[in-house]
């Protein structure tokens, strides 16, 4: 049985007292056991601040390019190890593991090739400018300039259990970037990812001491110990991020915090789409892919599908006849396409939550109770059908309030009109994201408008481009992750946008000349 250890203070700590079990939750086999007890998160704040901190600050952008594009490197070399265990610990199909794994990676190679191309652009300067110098009076000499600043201070990453590699490392990406040592903290029930790949980390050496430290089980007293110029970003469930906002102190010392929650995104398909049509397949396609990569457990994916009412049993059958190649069951058996939810509570709460919003409506394929998955024992794993569930009256009841994370849709007919889709996208209450389909530019144009204070990113398909565009669940990093209400209200990613976070901006204001002279700029 492996014992997940954390990486603190330059060492590696293993834990005592209650220990919290890792599962494979295709077999329930166990795979290995975490705690972090006795680790002094005191001392490990100290480490990052006293270490971690003045060794990246003093790198400069190029540095911290190549810092960034080595440890993507280095998971490169150890993929096929990486994806193993994520198929063990994650339930995941050799797909779903590549979605973790690879995204980790790519996300490291992107923000590697947004320094460089700071590192280009402002050479040893260690801010990054923000507009241009304004002159602010009548008095032509008094000028202002925005920049942003790195903050000192330490980056805690406390992450989801659905992307224990993407999650660990697209944050790290970006804090390591801006400069910010960090402290991660993976979800326990399938922290065996990121635990191999913190140990690849410290036996590389690629990151300065203190720049990166892993805790394998609680969080203990850290977030009660930040201070002013630290950060949390969180990852998780809406209740957790809730409650961690309120950690005691942070309002007080003014603790910048992201949080990135639950979300019921939806798609809403125009009133022009023509059955079997480019518009009508890929959201068929879109639909189908949420509800079966990572067995529906991205918290970008499809929750909510509205159907113009002309249209909407045709789609329901085109869903439900594509979900009939897919096959539940042990990823490691040849054929199968959807896995197990990743833990036993999991199962509790997606079976309860197909349930709860079922109650208003009726499955039409699927349903609440856990399934023998093929290869695993029967009565072993936490295996759930792909669950569509047919709403009708515009999805009375708790639709568009649980977030059934697992592989689940309901169906919702509309009138087609952009004002009630976009009413509905807002019914959720803030999603990460969603989508429209369709070729009429007045109607998008009017979702758009009505729709997008809803959400955090919107994909708008028209057929000219309809074989181009990504599944809305997948997260690039040139574009904002996150969304408001709800989803959490924060923002991640994004290219440069992601790195303000770890920055301060700070509004200087002065002799236009000498500001030029000090910041290498036209005043
Ligand atoms: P969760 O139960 O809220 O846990 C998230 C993280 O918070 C875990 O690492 C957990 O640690 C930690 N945590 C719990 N209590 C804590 C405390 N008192 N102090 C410090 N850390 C604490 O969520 P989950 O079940 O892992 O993830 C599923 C949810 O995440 C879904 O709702 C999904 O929508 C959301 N999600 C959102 C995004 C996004 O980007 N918006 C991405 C992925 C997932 P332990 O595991 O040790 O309890």
């Amino acid at each position: 049985m492996i014992r997940l250890k954390s990486w603190v203070y330059g060492t590696w700590h293993e834990g005592n007292g209650k220990l919290a079990a890792l599962v494979n939750p295709a077999t329930e086999a166990p795979l290995a056991e975490a705690s972090s007890e006795g680790v002094d998160f005191a001392r490990v704040l100290d480490h990052a601040r006293g270490q971690g901190l003045p060794a990246l600050s003093s790198m400069s952008w190029a540095e911290r390019a190549l810092m960034l594009k080595n440890v993507a490197k280095l998971f490169h070399s150890h993929r096929e190890e990486l994806l193993d265990l994520a198929q063990q610990n994650g339930g995941n199909t050799r797909g779903d593991a590549k979605f973790d794994i690879d995204g980790a990676i790519g996300t490291l190679g992107a923000y590697a090739s947004l320094g460089e191309s700071l590192a280009a652009k402002l050479g040893d300067r260690k801010f990054i400018l923000d507009g241009e110098m304004a002159q602010l009076t009548r008095a032509p000499r008094f000028g202002g300039q925005h920049l942003w600043v790195p903050r000192k201070g330490v980056a805690v990453h406390v992450n989801a259990f659905n992307f224990p590699a993407w999650g660990t490392f697209e944050k790290a990406a970006v804090a390591w970037l801006a400069g910010a040592p960090i402290v991660s903290k993976p979800a326990t029930a399938t922290a065996l990812v990121a635990f191999r790949m913190a140990e690849l980390l410290a036996a590389s050496g690629l990151v300065p001491e203190g720049g990166f430290q892993l805790v394998c089980g609680s969080a203990g007293d850290l977030l009660s110990r930040l201070g002013a110029q630290d950060s949390l970003a969180f990852t998780g469930s809406n209740n957790t991020g809730a409650m961690l906002r309120n950690t005691p102190g942070f309002a007080e010392r003014g603790v910048r915090v992201n949080v990135e929650a639950d979300s019921l995104n939806a798609v809403v398909l125009g009133p022009d789409a023509e059955i079997g049509g480019e518009l009508w397949s890929t959201a068929v396609r879109h639909v189908v892919t949420d509800m079966t990569q990572k067995t529906g457990q991205k918290c970008t994916a499809i929750r909510r599908v509205a159907v113009p009412e002309s249209l909407v049993n045709e789609f329901q059958e085109a869903v439900v006849e594509a979900l009939a190649a897919h096959v539940v069951g042990n990823p490691l058996v040849v054929g199968v396409t959807v896995g197990p939810v990743a833990t036993a509570q999991q199962l509790r709460d997606v079976t309860a939550g197909i349930r709860a919003v079922a109650a208003s409506g009726r499955v039409v394929t699927g349903g609440a109770e856990r399934v023998d998955g093929r290869g695993s024992d029967a009565g072993k794993g936490y295996f759930v059908s792909p669950t569509v569930i047919r709403l009708d009256g515009a999805g009375a009841g708790p639709v568009h309030d649980i977030e059934v994370f697992g592989p689940s849709v309901s169906i919702l007919p509309y009138d087609g009109s952009a004002a009630e889709g976009a009413a509905l996208l807002g019914r959720g209450q803030g999603s990460l994201v969603s989508t429209a389909y369709s070729d009429d530019r007045a109607w998008l144009g009017q979702m758009i408008v009505d729709g997008g204070p809803w959400l955090g990113r919107f994909m708008l398909v028209s057929s000219k481009v309809a074989d181009q565009v990504t599944a809305p669940g997948m997260v690039l990093p040139s574009c904002v992750h996150g969304g408001p209400g709800r989803a959490g209200g924060g923002e991640e990613l994004g290219h440069e946008r992601g790195l303000e976070f770890y920055m301060q901006r700070t509004a200087l204001q002065g002799d236009r000349v000498v500001l030029g002279k000090i910041l290498g700029i036209e005043a």
